[in-house]
């Protein structure tokens, strides 16, 4: 999972970013849908 302030790569057990200190929370998707369609995207592609 990654800070979504930072964008830093975080550890799944982490409550907050050791970074910046953002709370993240582990339940939360921390992939946007937009993020997701270009994925998509990129498979289809190949
Ligand atoms: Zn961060």
């Amino acid at each position: 999972m990654y800070c979504p302030n930072c964008g830093s790569e975080l550890n799944e057990k982490m409550n907050f970013c050791p970074y910046c200190g953002q709370a993240v929370q582990k339940t939360a998707t921390t992939i946007p849908a937009v993020t997701t369609g270009e994925y998509r995207l990129v498979l289809v592609s190949s």
